[in-house]
């Protein structure tokens, strides 16, 4: 993979341009992306976005978002752009197995493919172009970047800024994370000066569920979840027919995670769904816990070191047992839980 700056001037050349995230993307795969988006159109470029799956409802006010073809929905439509593109850019993801069933499209594309991320362990020989970097808090913040190196300061605009904005505010959660530095606060500074709404994004986000959302996290957090102060560990765990009852869709369970890690001494969360396909883990950690190396080791994932993920087909009830075994293994491994 070469540096990105090699595809700097020829920005200048009118292409058609296809942009994906990951699968079931998060503020972030979506508000870089769209950043992106508004920004590559200003050069005059065919450009498309391209979501492996479905959204969250809480998404769909980004500036186009409508403009969003879903793969799994559409993806005769989406295969005919994919095979007419010229550059394929990658958001946000450091696999193509996080495309899911766009992944083999991808692998067969022509196209330039040039790579923009902050996950570990990039799949970088598959990619021409690209920038990878775990130091920073959002592909938001990298597109950003992009932006800037690429000469493009005076083509940003309230688009962009509300796009990138969305991105950063959720990837740092809410500017909290220790990911946000001093630069993710000049950017940030930089993208109200359009003008931008950000207590409406906030609220677009985060205040923007049905009551049945409230009524689930209710009950999985008296019902559903365990703690081990042994491990300075909780879990939430959800079986299918929680999700069925409460008529859970997709970014219901966004957030959810995080709650137990509101409990005094409380290192590690983790939170356990039972989806149709797989059973889908997700891990976030205060300061000390590494949830990648937990994730890739014991459950078939990755991410960064304070919020990683996972998935696998077994059942609910065994992934609960791996995950007990795992926590007195990685325990003893490892000196990072503080006792
Ligand atoms: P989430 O828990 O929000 O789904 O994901 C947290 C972080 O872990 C994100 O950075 C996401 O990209 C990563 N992640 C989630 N699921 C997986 C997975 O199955 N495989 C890998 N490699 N990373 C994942
Ligand atoms: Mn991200």
């Amino acid at each position: 993979m070469e540096n990105i700056e090699k595809i700097y001037a020829s920005l200048l050349e009118p292409k058609k341009i296809v942009i994906t995230m990951h699968q079931k993307p998060d503020p972030d795969a979506m508000g870089s992306s769209l950043g992106l988006y508004h920004y590559l159109k200003k050069f005059g470029h065919d450009v498309t976005v391209i979501s492996p799956t479905n959204w969250a409802d809480f998404l769909k006010w980004m500036p186009e978002c409508e403009q969003v073809i879903d793969f799994e929905l559409n993806s005769q439509r989406a295969k005919d752009v994919l095979s007419k593109t010229d550059w394929l850019f990658c958001l946000d993801f450091n696999h193509l197995g996080r495309t899911r069933n766009m992944e083999q499209v991808i692998m067969e594309l022509d196209c330039k493919k040039i790579l923009i991320d902050h996950h570990r362990e990039p799949q970088t020989e598959f990619f021409d172009f690209g920038i990878s970097d775990i130091s920073k808090s959002s592909t938001a913040e990298m597109v950003y970047d992009f932006i800037i190196a690429s000469g493009g300061e005076e083509k940003i605009d309230r688009n962009i800024a509300t796009s990138l904005y969305a991105g950063v505010m959720s990837d740092t959660g809410s500017f909290r994370f220790s990911s946000t530095t001093a630069s993710v606060h000049m950017m940030v500074a930089k993208l109200k000066s359009f003008n931008i709404d950000h207590p409406k994004i906030h609220t677009a986000i985060y205040d923007n569920f049905l009551e049945n959302r409230l009524r689930f996290i209710g009950h999985v957090l008296s019902n559903r979840l365990e703690v081990f102060y042994e491990h300075n560990t909780a879990l939430i765990s959800i079986p299918k027919a929680d999700i069925l009852k409460f008529h859970i869709k997709t970014g219901d369970t966004e957030g959810l995670v995080n709650y137990p890690l509101s409990i005094q001494g409380i290192e590690m969360a983790a939170l356990l769904i039972d989806r149709d396909e797989e059973r889908k883990w997700s891990f976030r950690s205060k300061e000390t816990f590494d949830c990648n190396t937990f994730a890739r080791t014991y459950f078939q994932g990755g991410g960064h070191y304070n919020a990683a993920g996972g998935g696998n087909k077994l059942s609910l009830e065994e992934n609960v047992k791996n995950f007990k075994r795992a926590l007195k293994e990685f325990s003893i491994q490892t000196t990072t839980i503080k006792k």
